[in-house]
């Protein structure tokens, strides 16, 4: 049911501060793709769960991907025709995916490379359509069926449905709280694209986010807002409503400053007793992930107990876990288990200097308004800043350290290298 007067609303309040887009590419019959050309990219046969409820969600069979190229004369059709693409005829003018672009911003920002990569993608394992990831594209059909038959394995493809670019409204995500409640509400939350994003896991996050609050706030009971420390959830609303966006925000694990603790299969140990605080855990969830943590500490302590020697040392299995001249398997046979947890205590064990190290580090980094980057004119200069970040701190120009820690993108390892650089300007004029 439509919420009629809702952008009225949004219009009113001022909230809405630009149009963002995103585009797909035209999909293509399978039988009309000669796949034979092409080099093939092999499924995943390691069985991974994002879930630990794992028996649910059985691994489904495993198909290939192929890759293939765009090339001169694709590219030479789509500059030929670009007056026609909406994007660039000024019909769509939002900011677009600075990962995801389309085809034609591709051909058009970066006219010195002859071709770019194509990923050829089965889009399930009952339809016969292919999505050829990476052409993306708001260009004419006509167009598109001329520059797909340029491309090798697509030459006699037939297009089962258009490429098309879509533009839309966002908010200032800096109204919101980081509950994800608008500031000057009671009771509106917002999650997904209206805030900036894109993405289906970003809006799937928000999503959560804004709904635990939602039922909180329904329940008369206190908010919930998740830490940067304890979920990539914690850092993409810290950003959105810190920050805010300037372009579609993508959730980049480099974003996040803790990405050491935030592993994939650790987020039931992250978040467990928050989500049980808050009515969100079943019996069945509870002795699963109750089961898994036992299974992990008997692992842990077998680790710690199991001695072998290695270049006449007696060293522990724990000790191994470290060593990059011993592999996970080897550690796995000496202290015989066949545990599917055994990977997630290795790998516990194995980066828990590095996690120390961080820490450190973070604690290292106070007092950042005393490091004045003025000395900096260019950021280009700096050895190690992404080409993103160069183009912000360019763009920005922050005083010190402090106002660069506070811009959005910036992390602590880019901290660091500016650091490095400071230091390396300090040592020049000491000399
Ligand atoms: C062409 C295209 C390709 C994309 N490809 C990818 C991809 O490969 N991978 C990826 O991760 N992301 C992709 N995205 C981005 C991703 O689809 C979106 O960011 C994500 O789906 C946004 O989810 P959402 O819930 O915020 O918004 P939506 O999915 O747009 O949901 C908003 C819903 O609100 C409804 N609605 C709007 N107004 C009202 C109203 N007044 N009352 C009631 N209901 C209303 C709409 O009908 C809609 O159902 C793509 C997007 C596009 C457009």
């Amino acid at each position: 049911k439509k919420s009629a007067g809702l952008e009225k609303y949004f219009a009113q309040q001022n909230l809405m501060v630009g149009r963002l887009k995103t585009g797909t590419p035209p999909r293509l019959a399978k039988e009309t793709v000669n796949f034979e050309v092409m080099e093939k990219q092999q499924g995943e046969e390691k069985e991974v769960f994002m879930s630990y409820l794992e028996h649910k969600n059985p691994h489904p069979r495993q198909t290939c991907c192929h890759i293939t190229k765009t090339n001169t004369k694709t590219h030479e059709i789509i500059r030929k025709n670009i007056e026609k693409s909406a994007m660039y005829s000024g019909l769509i003018s939002g900011v677009g995916p600075r990962y995801c672009p389309s085809i034609e911003d591709k051909i058009m920002r970066f006219a010195d490379k002859e071709s770019h990569q194509i990923f050829v993608e089965p889009e399930g394992l009952e339809t016969n359509w292919i999505y050829p990831n990476g052409i993306s594209t708001s260009l004419p059909p006509e167009v598109q069926q001329e520059y797909i038959r340029s491309i090798k394995g697509f030459e006699e493809a037939e297009i089962m449905q258009q490429g098309y670019a879509v533009e839309y409204d966002y908010i200032d995500p800096r109204n919101l709280n980081k509950n994800l409640r608008l500031k000057n509400t009671t009771n509106l939350f917002l999650a997904g694209q209206i805030n900036g994003t894109t993405g289906y896991e970003e809006a799937g996050a928000q999503g959560v986010v804004a709904g635990i609050n939602a039922a909180q706030h329904a329940k008369r009971e206190q908010p919930w807002v998740p830490t940067r420390q304890n979920s990539y959830m914690g850092v993409l609303v810290d950003d959105l409503t810190r920050f805010g966006v300037s372009e579609p925000y993508r959730m980049f694990t480099s974003r996040a400053e803790h990405r050491l603790l935030l592993r994939q299969d650790n987020a039931d140990a992250r978040l467990f007793t928050e989500a049980k605080n808050l009515g969100l855990i079943n019996n069945e969830r509870e002795s699963a992930f109750l089961q898994k943590q036992q299974d992990k500490k008997t692992i842990l302590t077998s680790l710690k107990q199991t001695k072998t020697k290695l270049n006449n040392e007696t060293k522990t299995a724990e000790e191994l876990c470290k060593r990059n001249d011993v592999k996970e398997n080897e550690v796995k046979e000496l202290i015989a288990t066949n545990n599917k947890r055994f990977t997630e205590v290795y790998y516990d064990v194995r980066y828990s200097g590095y996690v120390d190290k961080q820490k450190r580090e973070l604690a290292k980094m106070k007092n950042l308004e005393e490091h004045d980057l003025g000395l900096i004119f260019d950021y280009s200069e700096v050895v190690g800043l992404s080409g993103e970040l160069v183009e912000k701190l360019n763009n920005n120009k922050p005083k010190n350290l402090h106002d660069a820690s506070l811009m959005e993108g910036i992390t602590p390892a880019a901290l660091n290298v500016l650091t490095i650089h400071l230091k390396k300007i300090d040592a020049i004029r000491a000399n």
